[in-house]
């Protein structure tokens, strides 16, 4: 799961497959061998894991993992539990020695990476110090606030809290190429400003939603009272928030709205803004943040900035003052003493995700160093864990994969010749980038020190917020295509539709999804369909609007438009019907990217495991090669999940649960049915030919 901070841009630019110098200075000489002692042998497939009394075409995703998700409860101190887990887990011990290792080395240079790795680590572990400083730390913040007068004050105080990068008062600020000149960067802005997942908690009327907002005005009202607030005007303040809150809310896109590419792509001159949102200065704005010459932004939501504009023109002085107070509290909570990260766990995990525990403290704190310090902790990790010999293999079945799809696209029968000469042409210029960047960003002005720990989140926010890959010194300047947006050790891979480029971090690179010991066909079903995910990702219902140079352009036919939305509203009709909980369901729309991925990216892995064949493989464990690619697919999904987790990923994750992705895919393809010659019309899940979905 994605921390708060790391929560995503409101607008999705990552496509993620689940549910953050020259450091030359860096002192790596004895991290400079690859050590793979801890690669234990990885089972490419094991037979325990299934449940063979049940019928495969009943339940395939419990047919192949019914036995490991029964044997592997969600531990105490995890939202769920999956190979994700698995896999992050065994790459933050990692880190962790890494890390401690820099924390332990008294001789590392002035200002270089490897002393700021290790002071941010030291000044996060340290609580006793965290618990004595208390509110210190904060005071001048909390005065700045207290000092507010005017709105005008109100707006220069948020500028300021903004640039922190972790409080977002009411948007999001970054850099990110134009989407139409994808050469250029440009600045964009995008709603937030949120306590709650996502707009619609704030209207919702069933019962748990209810319940949600009557524990979020209980949680508001115990962080003013840790601020020192009398439970009476808590009480008070908490009902302020949850007002001005759910106006915002009302102003927000909704979740499916912010997947829309077009809907998104607002590029307004200064001078539009300020028509179109005059209860905000737009010019102050930018002084504040020291970037008087951005003369534009894509403004996502212009409705947002609209509500924000007349709320700024009718809230009261004391109120937003109540507001930012909110907020600067909330964004540093998890790096205060332990009343506050408490009550925050409580509300964010506990009530939101139904975590019973905290992870350890050194966990919470590298988590959160990754999030800052990301990709200098992952050139240390790629030195030590990353074998050069995965990044040539991973090429070449990337290579294997567009193989594939360029042989389906070529005969595919429903798309026109001109669109596919398209298609073809932005598949050719898909960059397929493994394992770490070609190069790294520069962060020596990043300034870490040994006073307190929250100042370091702060003092590192602003960095990132100013310099890092979306920082907005690199407003105005042309995309550098080298960026890596995410750290190389993230157990992850992501397509940025904007460079036409997809991501395979170092950190996915290892067993189960990426397995040395396994046959091909478990590796394919695996791996190889997170390349074939990430690559229809390029060509779902928005990855499709981007051409071959990322630019948002329509080059579709409108024949081949109508015959593209036709077959997305079947599976959109399909995902819509599965229940994750009695009465919640997921929603086909807001999951519609992912399943279109899912779909044609395991098509596509299963076409590219053929090319692969050499007659017929042996059986293994009494399966086929197909059968084992199939549940190559199904074991990588395996999770154990709780129910108030599930319940908020449905609401606000735009994949889709865990066995969904499993049953929802297999079940439309006619591969997946000629595998199992045992699935058969009146099986629970078997779907007839002519109600199965085929896109790619
Ligand atoms: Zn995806």
């Amino acid at each position: 799961m994605r921390r708060d901070l790391l929560w995503p841009w409101a607008r999705k630019i990552l496509h993620t497959i689940m549910l953050i110098s020259l450091i030359s200075t860096i002192q790596a000489t004895c991290l400079a061998a690859v050590d793979t002692s801890l690669n234990e042998k990885y089972p490419a497939f094991n037979l325990s894991s299934m449940d063979l009394s049940i019928h495969p075409g009943d339940d395939f995703h419990s047919y192949v993992n019914g036995k490991w998700i029964e044997n592997n409860p969600v531990p105490a101190d995890k939202p769920w539990y999956s190979e994700f887990i698995v896999v992050d887990d065994r790459t933050t011990e990692r880190i962790r020695m890494i890390v401690e290792q820099a924390a332990n080395n008294t001789s590392a240079k002035d200002g270089s990476v490897e002393q700021k790795i290790g002071l941010f680590y030291r000044t996060g572990l340290d609580t006793a110090t965290i618990d004595r400083q208390g509110l210190v730390p904060l005071q001048e913040e909390l005065d700045r606030i207290d000092s507010i007068t005017t709105t005008a004050d109100v707006q220069r105080v948020s500028d300021h809290l903004l640039s922190y990068y972790i409080i977002r008062p009411f948007f999001s600020f970054f850099a990110y190429p134009d989407s139409k000149n994808s050469q250029i960067t440009i600045a964009w802005l995008s709603q937030s400003g949120l306590g709650l997942p996502d707009r619609d908690y704030y209207f919702r009327q069933d019962n748990e939603s209810m319940k949600t907002r009557e524990d979020y005005l209980d949680h508001v009202a115990k962080m003013f009272v840790l601020l020192g607030d009398s439970p009476e005007n808590a009480s008070r303040n908490a009902k302020t928030i949850l007002r001005m809150e759910t106006r915002l809310a009302n102003s927000s896109f909704t979740n499916v709205e912010n997947r829309d590419a077009v809907k998104t792509y607002n590029r307004m001159t200064l001078q539009e803004i300020e028509a179109l949102a005059p209860g905000f200065n737009w010019r102050q704005f930018l002084s504040d943040l020291g970037y008087p010459g951005i003369e534009e932004i894509n403004v996502n939501q212009p409705a947002f900035v609209k509500g924000l504009s007349d709320m700024m023109q009718t809230e009261t002085v004391d109120d937003w003052k109540t507001f930012l107070r909110w907020k600067l509290i909330r964004a540093s909570a998890p790096y205060l003493g332990s009343e506050f990260e408490n009550e925050s766990f409580d509300f964010i995990y506990r009530k939101l995700y139904g975590q019973e525990q905290m992870e350890p403290r050194w966990k919470r704190v590298l988590s959160t160093e990754s999030a800052f310090l990301g990709e200098p902790i992952g050139q240390l990790y790629v030195q030590k864990y990353f074998a050069p010999e995965s990044k040539a293999e991973m090429e070449e079945m990337a290579s294997n994969l567009k193989k594939a799809f360029r042989f389906r696209l070529m005969n595919l029968t429903w798309m026109e010749n001109s669109t596919k000469a398209r298609a073809l042409e932005k598949l050719e210029a898909m960059q397929v980038k493994v394992g770490y960047p070609d190069k790294w960003q520069n962060y020596t002005g990043m300034v870490i020190k040994n006073d307190s720990y929250i100042e370091n989140v702060f003092r590192a926010g602003n960095f990132i917020f100013n310099h890092g890959a979306f920082g907005l010194d690199k407003v105005g300047k042309p995309v550098d295509r080298d960026t890596w947006f995410d750290p190389p050790q993230d157990v992850n891979a992501y397509a940025y539709p904007e460079m036409n480029a997809i991501f395979f971090p170092a950190g996915i690179l290892q067993p189960p999804f990426f397995n040395p010991d396994a046959d091909d066909a478990i590796n394919y079903g695996a791996i190889g369909f997170n390349i074939g995910h990430e690559i229809i990702h390029g060509f779902d219902d928005q990855g499709r609007k981007f051409d071959a140079n990322g630019n948002l352009t329509d080059w579709w036919t409108a024949r081949d438009s109508a015959a593209f939305n036709n077959s997305t509203r079947i599976l959109v009709d399909q995902y819509n019907k599965f229940e994750a909980l009695p009465g919640l369901f997921v929603n086909g729309n807001l999951t519609l990217g992912e399943n279109i991925a899912d779909l044609g990216g395991l098509t596509v892995a299963y076409y590219a495991y053929q090319q692969t064949l050499q007659g017929e493989p042996e059986k293994i464990d009494g399966f086929t090669g197909n059968q084992r690619f199939f549940l190559g697919y199904a074991q990588f999904r395996r999770e154990s999940i709780r129910n108030e987790s599930l319940r908020t990923l449905v609401l606000t994750d735009v994949h889709s649960p865990s066995r969904f992705r499993t049953n929802g895919v297999v079940f439309n393809m006619p591969e997946f049915y000629q595998a199992f010659p045992e699935i058969k019309p009146g099986d629970k899940l078997y779907r007839p030919a002519e109600e199965r979905a085929a896109i790619w």
